[in-house]
């Protein structure tokens, strides 16, 4: 069975790709992230992926910034630009685990307790269906923690915001 894993970052991998693993999946990792800025932290984070992918294939989509703003244009209060930014992804996930052959796609956003995960498997069912491919639903959140340990002992950059302009705006009024 293989499955095409959108990928947001190296620490969120960690536990779904266990998971999958033990599940049986043959695992082909994509990271399409148009709503990461600037463009250093998107090379960053690409970049961090090398050292915990364990082996497995990964294809890039080209950076495309310019997709994420035209889609929020006039939505970039969370949480309507959150789901549009959840949408966007999946759905290129879903379009491109299609026209590979991949029969199942899933996202590893699913193991953040920061994100909204019935929204998602929402969103993931719809884009199957819209793609005719399988969203392979799991609650991951149980290894959030533990992964996230995981990848700091081993020098891994783990990011301080969600991605978008926006999330760093609101993380620097929180500090
Ligand atoms: S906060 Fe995160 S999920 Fe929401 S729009 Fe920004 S990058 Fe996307």
């Amino acid at each position: 069975m293989e499955l095409l894993l959108h990928t947001c970052c190296a620490p969120c991998l960690i536990y779904p790709l266990e998971v999958l693993r033990n599940v049986g999946f043959k695992v082909t990792g994509f990271f399409y992230n148009p709503n990461i800025h600037p463009l250093a932290e998107y090379l960053r984070r690409k970049e961090a992926l090398a050292v915990l992918s364990s082996g497995i294939e990964f294809i890039y989509p080209e950076y495309s910034p310019q997709e994420f703003f035209r889609l929020v244009n006039l939505n970039e209060e969370a949480p309507e630009r959150c789901s549009i930014c959840w949408r966007e992804r999946l759905k290129k996930t879903a379009r491109s685990a299609r026209s590979a052959g991949f029969k199942y796609f899933t996202t590893t956003l699913l193991v953040s307790p920061y994100q909204d995960q019935e929204l998602l498997k929402k969103i993931g069912n719809e884009v199957a269906a819209e793609e005719g491919v399988e969203f392979y639903y799991a609650d991951f959140r149980a290894g959030f923690r533990k992964a996230h340990d995981e990848a700091k002992a081993k020098g891994v950059y783990c990011q301080r915001y969600c991605g978008c302009i926006y999330s760093e705006i609101e993380r620097s009024k929180k500090k």
